[in-house]
């Protein structure tokens, strides 16, 4: 069976991505530091803890697999956190991700799957953000990716690494079959702050900035689930490994909702009342980013049945009741 190399395999998206390639009959390979990761979270495939800026490391586990891909998903991904400290993200996201592609070069293998973001795109006038649409990242941690990037197509012209690129937007919702789940320490991310707060996990939600020029005030994302979303990468595996050329994929559905809106839908999920307070903005947000997902449908075969608000809300708080994993 075909081994793909996962960096960050230990992590929320990582994990779900080694599921679904077990399932299509690869074997997953994880990468991972545990920087953030769960070595608990690798259920599929072997495990090999290091880190992407050891290029020793690396050469090892490529001399020892010789995968026919990568998956890339390594990476420190807090929008806050890269504004006060980018020192750490251009070093971990690009200097990190830099000793990987050289290495995967360097072992020929040269199908590429990488992890980006819609944070590439920044704050554009209320827009519907397609491939084609500039990229002016208005935080430290949208330059790290568009960078990495950058480094994918020059890479590509100089030594032939083909690459699938995917610009991800908000991420949610967990493995309906409960195996794993998204687990951050400490957790940033919306929903599953949310839920923690209505479980009584922690005080209260704060609402960052409710002053947005948008109809209640507060941000507009445009949520994905997990499952759709990795499922995207084996087809964004399958077109590298037809010979199609290098591609950008938003994935997104094209629907946004506002932090007011995710928080009453997760009221009707849970039928408990959401704790919450109103603060001020957070550095680096958009006002609003919502893709347009033609191209994954179109050319991929893309289809994000499970994207549903409620979908993605039902699932994440199934594996928040039952799902944790131990250091
Ligand atoms: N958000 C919030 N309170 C929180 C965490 C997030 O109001 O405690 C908002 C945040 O400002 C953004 C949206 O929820 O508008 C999604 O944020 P998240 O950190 O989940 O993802 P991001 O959009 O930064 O990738």
């Amino acid at each position: 069976m075909s081994k793909v190399l996962v960096t960050g395999g230990a992590g929320y998206i990582g994990s779900h991505a080694c599921k679904a390639l077990k399932s299509a009959g690869y074997v997953p390979v994880t990468f991972d530091n545990l920087e953030t990761g769960w070595e608990d979270a690798v259920k599929f495939g072997p495990f090999e803890k290091g880190d992407l800026l050891d290029r020793d490391r690396l050469d090892a586990v490529f001399a020892q697999y010789a995968p026919v891909a990568v998956m890339h998903f390594a990476a420190l991904s807090q929008v806050g956190e890269s504004m006060s400290n980018p020192g750490r993200y251009w070093r971990n996201n690009v200097t990190g991700s830099l000793t990987l592609i050289e290495a995967a070069v360097a072992a020929g293998c040269l199908d590429f799957v990488f992890s980006s973001t819609c944070a590439t795109y920044g704050e554009q006038d209320n827009v519907v953000l397609d491939e084609d649409s500039a990229q002016h990242p208005i935080n430290a941690y949208g330059a790290s990716k568009r960078a990495i990037e950058e480094i994918l197509r020059d890479f590509e012209t100089a030594h032939g690494l083909r690459h699938v690129i995917f610009r991800y937007f908000n991420v949610a919702g967990a493995d309906p079959d409960g195996e794993v789940g998204e687990f951050h320490r400490p957790e940033t991310h919306l929903v599953p702050l949310l839920l923690d707060a209505i479980d009584g996990k922690r005080d209260a939600l704060t609402i960052f900035g409710t002053d947005y020029p948008t109809p209640d005030g507060t941000c507009i994302r445009d949520y994905v689930h997990v499952c759709d979303l990795v499922d995207a990468h084996v087809l964004g595996l399958k077109w590298l490994e037809d010979g199609k050329g290098s591609r950008v994929f938003n994935l997104g559905t094209g629907s946004g909702f506002s932090v007011r809106e995710v928080m009453q839908q997760s009221r009707s999920v849970t039928n408990r009342e959401v704790p919450y307070s109103e603060g001020p903005r957070r550095a680096g947000d958009c006002t609003k980013l919502v893709s347009g997902s033609r191209r994954a449908i179109a050319e991929l075969g893309w289809s994000p049945d499970r994207s549903t608000l409620d979908t993605m809300i039902r699932d994440a708080w199934r594996w928040h009741q039952t799902g944790h994993y131990e250091k």
